[in-house]
C-alpha cells in the first residue's frame, strides 16, 4: 500500500483546516406560523410550504376536527 513519505506539519494541517469552519444556516420566518425555518423547505412546525399544507405534522396532542 502507498504511504505518505513525510507527515504534514501542524502548520500545514492548520492551513488546510482553516477552510473547514461551518457557517450558520440561513433561516426565514414561516409565512403560516412565524417559526424560523429553512428556505425552500416545508416548515418543521406546521408543515406548510407556499401557503398550503404539504406535510402532515406529528403533534403530541391529538387534534379533533
Ligand atoms: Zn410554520
Amino acid at each position: 500500500m502507498p504511504n505518505p513519505k513525510r507527515r504534514h506539519s501542524s502548520s500545514r494541517r492548520g492551513k488546510r483546516r482553516a477552510h473547514d469552519a461551518l457557517t450558520t444556516q440561513m433561516m426565514i420566518r414561516c409565512q403560516n406560523c412565524g417559526a424560523y425555518s429553512i428556505p425552500h423547505r416545508a416548515c418543521k412546525e406546521c408543515g406548510y410550504y407556499k401557503g398550503r399544507q404539504v406535510v402532515a405534522v406529528r403533534t403530541t396532542a391529538v387534534e379533533q376536527e
